[in-house]
């Protein structure tokens, strides 16, 4: 009888859920092998009943035409590439609330914000100045 036993947990609602419990070392290693090579998949890692996590694959989540023999039609690609762009969207909103609960929002964390002068696009220059917000008696490297 081995000592420990192994489960595959996949994250779900924010919480880690088990999938398969009980199961061997062998069987969770195989299997998160066998998944690595798979897309889309899930987030899964596989945790030692005495609550170690042994291993961990990431999730890849490529876009899915949805082919399953021959060409994919201009529709798969049309309903692939909204899929693609909501979470797009989903990934830039959550990149922008992590970001503007620790860098400034002015200059984006730089401490620079840069300006144009000039009247014709010929003559435009762009200048860097410290940040107003963040940085406002410092240098510009
Ligand atoms: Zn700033």
């Amino acid at each position: 009888m081995a000592k420990y036993t192994y489960s595959l947990e996949c994250p779900y609602s924010e919480k880690w859920n088990k999938f398969t419990t009980y199961a061997s070392r062998d069987f969770c290693y195989g299997y998160l092998s066998a998944m690595r090579g798979q897309a889309p998949r899930l987030n899964i890692r596989m945790v030692r009943s005495d609550g170690k996590i042994m291993d961990e694959i990431e999730a890849y989540d490529d876009v899915n035409i949805g082919q399953i023999a021959g060409w994919p039609t201009a529709e798969q690609y049309e309903r692939a590439g909204n899929e693609a762009l909501q979470r797009a969207r989903i990934i830039r909103e959550k990149n922008k609330k992590a970001r503007m609960a620790t860098v400034c929002e002015t200059c984006d964390g730089g401490g620079v914000v840069g300006s144009h002068c000039g009247q014709t696009p010929e003559s435009y220059d762009i200048t860097l100045e410290p940040c107003p917000d963040c940085n406002p008696n410092g240098t510009v490297l």
